[in-house]
């Protein structure tokens, strides 16, 4: 298929804004992605002619909104590749599906003195739920460091396993370095331990194809909105095994079969951890982004990516002064960088004024930012619908900047 990218950004209203008299040169991807129309109108449409709450009512908008829900289920299992709609977790994003294994797997599978191993390039939200168990369990938390060039050192991640080790969760790209990481041999070596694997995909799942079944990944979590869906709504995958063997998370709704005073029985996968009521809404623009998505092909939108890092690091390292942060030869999509002595903040601010959307700061990674000896960063992340162009103004910007300083 041809990859039509004036006729992709059409399907995007927001990129035809202007701001400060500029075009918008939106480069935050990596924090939330553009909704395609068919996104938008989808969520109009339900919300116009279908709305009525899920899985309880025999009334025909009750039992067409159930159907858009649990059809959108099914676009999720086909989007992972995961062998069935039980192993489909709704959540509201990468955050709270995290959250859900460590309270979970945390409740059932860890005791005082068992061990999880992280790593140095873990977003908050893949550290920060760790401590929490912590502090209650007080289980060990082990991390794998990274070299100079952003990756992660494989033969320190092997010396890390004992046999209190119960679970390695970690990134599948880095949201700062952009570095991909070699899940799939993780996986494996942590399985060769019998560790089961959860895989942060918050920057994987938008941009290339991710198989459940091939990867072998006991979770995985990804967010909506990063992927072309609604704010709100994101995936948990998980194993049926190991599903079955979890506590639900939250009580409510939903997730049970039978309540008394004296005795509750929960409700079947995936429902048994779908307290209250799912936002059914969200669902069906999730499905219609992932379709959207696989009608433009992955592949596609891979290949269409990777020649954008390319570019943008080829010219962004003719400017004099350009500290690029992680050099690692498998990224994708995500540049970060410094530029002399010149403040992220002030850049991205200044980046702004010419109509380029880039984000600052620590990006939730404060201990690789410690790491790498630095505060923050600028950094550009790219879409399905970033162009050349749009590196070049990015490039023009900088140097502009550069040269006020
Ligand atoms: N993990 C990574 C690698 C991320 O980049 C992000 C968001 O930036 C998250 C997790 C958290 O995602 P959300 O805020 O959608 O829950």
């Amino acid at each position: 298929m041809m990859y039509d990218i004036q006729k992709i950004r059409e399907d995007f209203p927001i990129l035809d804004r202007q701001i400060y008299g500029h075009p918008l040169v939106y480069l935050d991807n990596g924090a939330t992605t553009q909704k395609p129309k068919v996104v938008v109108d989808a969520l109009v449409n339900e919300y116009y002619s279908v709305n009525a709450n899920v899985h309880r009512g025999v009334h025909f908008l009750s039992q067409q909104a159930t159907e858009l829900h649990e059809n959108s289920r099914e676009t999720v299992r086909r989007f992972l590749n995961a062998r069935s709609t039980s192993e489909i977790i709704f959540t509201r994003g990468t955050t709270e599906s995290i959250n859900l294994v460590a309270s979970c797997f945390g409740e059932a599978c860890m005791n005082e003195g068992d061990e999880i191993i992280i790593s140095e390039m873990e977003h908050h939200s893949n550290i920060v739920p760790w401590q929490l168990l912590q502090s209650r369990k007080n289980i060990k938390i082990r991390v794998i460091p990274i070299n100079d060039c952003g990756e992660l050192c494989l033969d320190r991640y092997e010396q890390l396993f004992n046999k209190r080790t119960r679970l390695v969760s970690i990134t599948h790209v880095s949201n700062v370095l952009g570095t991909v990481n070699p899940i799939r041999q993780m996986i494996q070596t942590a399985h060769a331990h019998g560790v089961p694997v959860l895989v942060d995909g918050a920057q994987s799942a938008p941009h290339f194809a991710v198989d459940m079944q091939e990867l072998d990944c006991d979770f995985f979590a990804f967010s909506g909105h990063k992927t072309y869906g609604p704010t709100g709504i994101g995936v948990l995958y998980g194993k049926e095994n190991w599903l079955d063997r979890l506590p639900p998370y939250m009580g409510g709704g939903e997730m049970i079969k039978n309540v008394s005073f004296e005795r509750t029985t929960f409700n079947e996968l995936p429902f048994k951890f779908e307290a209250g009521t799912p936002d059914y809404v969200a669902s069906t623009g999730l499905s219609r982004a992932l379709d959207y998505l696989t009608d433009l092909g992955m592949e596609n939108i891979y290949a269409h990516e990777q020649e954008l890092t390319r570019y943008a690091t080829q010219r962004m390292n003719e400017i004099n002064g350009m500290r690029l942060i992680g050099q690692s030869p498998h990224k994708d999509a995500v540049i970060s960088f410094l530029v002399g002595d010149i403040h992220h903040l002030d850049m991205g601010t200044l980046l702004d004024r010419l109509g380029i959307a880039v984000r600052t700061g620590h990006h939730c990674a404060e201990p690789l930012m410690h790491r790498m000896g630095i505060e923050g960063t600028v950094r550009a992340s790219f879409g399905l619908y970033n162009t050349k162009d749009e590196i070049d103004s990015l490039v023009n910007g900088i140097e502009r900047i550069r040269h006020m300083f």
